[in-house]
């Protein structure tokens, strides 16, 4: 159990960790709580409490929710924002030339913009897809010790159409436990990447027919190789939870995705966004 702890060091709207790669690849992590931040590859070792108030904040609107809908909105701001939409989700599903986005200037720089198809190892071998500016965080949010770009396409709803077909050869899933639960295995992305992209070259040609020679292109960057800051991994993965257990308070053993590993359980960082939490690091 945790040593004594001094006084909370901060107070704010718990936000998803920043995390980003040094030269190495080594994660760094940065616990954030509304103007509080905290270097938390420092604190691994060390004890760490979070303490939920009971109050809620949109990660939008910043107005008051009793409940969080879609990591951390209010139910208006979930109904009414285009990123809370399924289509986000399942961009396949895109119904902007339908006429009905909920926020087409939102859809316009977000969704019309150039978006990458990658391979990546978080709990074995997935597919996934992003806006090109978010590699490598999205890689690091979802806990992958690799990962490698694999196509450049110029809207999130071709990246869903390429994402749907590879699905067909390749896991879209990450299995948290089983990321959580320690190493795992290498894999070699770049011949993996080749495979499926010799595999699947008529079912690519056929997009590009209806989307135009130059929209869907092969990238060749190399794969890329994280390691995450953790002492130890958990033999049994029990999931905290601030609304059941509103003050959680443990050594921290590590940090991998969203998820803060400490002695005495995990918590998912990402599903508590916008909960106001005082934060004690030893
Ligand atoms: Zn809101």
């Amino acid at each position: 159990m945790a040593a004594e702890l001094p006084a909370a060091k901060g107070v704010g709207d718990l936000r998803k960790m920043k995390a980003a790669p040094d030269a190495r690849g080594q994660v760094l992590y940065r616990l954030r709580a509304g103007e509080y931040e905290a270097d938390l590859n420092a604190c691994i070792g060390a004890p760490l409490r979070l303490e939920w108030e009971g109050v809620i904040h949109c990660v939008h609107c910043k107005r008051r929710t009793r409940k969080s809908y879609g990591q951390g909105h209010c139910y208006p701001c979930f109904k009414r924002l285009a990123r809370c939409d399924m289509c986000i989700v399942k961009p396949e599903l895109c119904h902007y030339f339908q006429g009905t986005c909920r926020e087409p200037e939102w859809g316009e720089a977000h969704c019309f913009t150039p978006h990458v198809v990658y391979l990546a190892n978080s709990s074995g071998l997935k597919v996934g897809i992003t806006r090109k500016t978010q590699l490598p965080t999205r890689w690091l949010d979802q806990g992958a010790v690799q990962g490698i770009p694999m196509l450049e396409v110029a809207t999130r709803q071709q990246a869903g159409q390429a994402e749907v077909m590879l699905k067909d050869a390749v896991s879209d899933r990450t299995n948290w436990r089983t990321m959580l639960k320690g190493e795992i295995d290498l894999l070699d992305l770049d011949a993996e990447r080749d495979r499926l992209l010799a595999r699947f070259e008529p079912a690519l040609a056929e997009l590009r027919k209806t989307h135009g020679a130059d929209a869907i292109r092969r990238l060749d960057a190399p794969a890329q190789r994280f390691t995450y800051p953790v002492r130890t991994f958990p033999h049994k993965v029990a999931s905290l939870n601030l609304e059941k257990t509103p003050r959680i308070e443990g050594v921290l053993e590590g940090i991998k995705g969203q998820y803060l590993l400490l002695d005495t359980g995990v918590i998912n960082l990402r599903k508590f966004s916008g909960y106001r939490v005082s934060v004690t690091t030893g």
